[in-house]
């Protein structure tokens, strides 16, 4: 018997890097570091544990699968119809819902590459195409190039911004021109993952493209919010995109803990844009402190920092876990390294320097 596609047999799976429990069992360590998954390093917002844990009172029912109360508050935060937003499992979730509700097999899924690594995976699963344009010498999207692979068959484009792993940013001028570029029946997909974590101006919010017909934006709770372990996500797209996506996601895929958890933490998001602050100024710090060690480390806009390390980027990651901190390599590319509290950072430095220096 055969119990699995033979077209996935090629595809690599979903890497989610190593347990810091392992690794602090295997060096003797009290404790090891882990910067690997974009996480924001200070714990649940206030009132998010006791929020979730009231909800645990009713988990014998299903939860709202209209999502109401959620949804009207991501509304009013970011002043949009509630019609306009979608729940998921996570972003990534959402993203292969869109794909689903767009792609049939062989239509084509435009992306950068390198960019995140769900994207081959999803279209693999769901018999898209995967069309990946490389990014430009910058390790940005060459928004060009990507305009310029858009054929017939193309359903779908996603737009990372800023970019997972490389932290770069595309700019207004360069995004009005790509949308502007884009034929009206492909779907623009904006992921902004980290979007809580810009800092530059120039960079836009994609929620001021999606009154466009053909844009929809991801956004996560995952990482600014601190809710990676509740898993969800939302978009704001044109209504009957959010319906599509509404229509065909998973029965009941936003927990009722999950709602519970988001609603507190949008009530906190003072203390959410504090803690961003915090990872941003350590962003700048660990940025200029590297660039000592690799010029060429690229600017970024995320909550993490590219080290385009190319052939060394297995070696480094290996000299970071030996010395307790586990980060993100990109066998042949580079390591992706998270922005941690002020005394991980030093310790990740400490092993950059050791492995560099
Ligand atoms: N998009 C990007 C660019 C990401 O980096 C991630 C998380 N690594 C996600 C989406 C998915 O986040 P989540 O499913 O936790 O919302």
């Amino acid at each position: 018997v055969r119990l699995t596609r033979a077209d996935l047999d090629a595809l690599p799976n979903y890497v989610p890097g190593r347990s810091p429990a392992d690794l602090a069992r295997e060096l003797g360590l009290p404790e090891a570091i882990k910067l690997a998954s974009n996480e924001v390093p200070y714990g649940p917002l206030p009132g998010v544990v006791e929020a979730v844990a009231e909800a645990a009172a009713g988990v014998h029912r299903y939860p709202d699968m209209g999502v109401v109360a959620l949804r009207q508050a991501l509304a009013d935060r970011y002043g949009v119809d509630p019609d306009r937003i979608a729940t998921g499992c996570g972003s990534v979730a959402l993203a292969e819902h869109l794909v689903r509700a767009t792609c049939l097999p062989g239509d084509e899924l435009v992306y950068a590459w390198r960019s995140f690594e769900a994207y081959p995976i999803i279209a693999a699963t769901s018999g898209a195409t995967s069309v990946k344009v490389p990014n430009d010498a910058g390790h940005g999207h060459d928004l060009a190039a990507m305009a310029a692979a858009v054929t017939d068959q193309t359903r779908m484009i996603l737009v990372c911004n800023p970019n997972n792993p490389t932290g770069t940013a595309l700019r207004r001028a360069e995004l009005d021109r790509f949308l502007d570029d884009v034929p009206d029946d492909v779907l623009v997909v904006i992921d902004e993952a980290y979007r809580e974590f810009v800092t530059d101006p120039e960079v836009p919010d994609g929620l001021t493209y999606a009154d466009r017909p053909n844009v929809a934006v991801l956004r996560t709770l995952s990482k600014a919010w601190g809710l990676a372990g509740l898993r969800i996500g939302f978009l704001v797209a044109q209504p009957q995109v959010a319906a599509a996506v509404r229509k065909v996601v998973t029965p009941f895929s936003s927990s009722m803990a999950a709602q519970a958890g988001a609603l507190a933490a949008l009530a906190q998001a003072d203390e959410m844009e504090r803690r961003c602050a915090l990872v941003v100024a350590e962003r700048e710090r660990v940025t200029e402190a590297l660039r000592k060690l690799i010029p060429d480390v690229p600017a970024s806009q995320a909550n993490f920092v590219w080290l385009p390390l190319g052939e060394r980027a297995l070696e480094f990651g290996k000299a970071c876990e030996a010395r307790g901190v586990i980060v993100r390599p990109f066998p042949g590319d580079g390591v992706r390294v998270t922005i941690g509290t002020p005394a991980e950072n030093d310790a990740f430095l400490a092993a950059a320097e050791a492995a560099l220096g």
